[in-house]
């Protein structure tokens, strides 16, 4: 029932599966790794924004001075 070509074609489908799942698992890992990568990217460029502070002249929200002259942030 068992023949040896039989046991090697099998053995030999088991090996290609197997090396199928961890090109696939290989592949994923490389994914998640790029978008682990983009996400830290994104929360850098998060950290560098400014806050805006209100000036209490003209009273809207700026980063540094607003336009006005007499702006106590310039
Ligand atoms: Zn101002």
């Amino acid at each position: 029932m068992f023949s040896l070509p039989k046991l090697l074609t099998l053995a030999l489908i088991i090996v290609a599966v197997l090396a199928a799942f961890r090109l696939i698992g290989s592949v994923n890992r490389v994914r998640a790794e790029n978008r682990r990568r983009t996400s830290a990217e994104e929360d850098t460029r998060q950290l560098e924004s400014e806050d805006l502070e209100k000036c209490t002249v003209c009273g809207i929200f700026v980063a540094r001075a607003c336009d006005r002259s007499d702006c106590p942030r310039r």
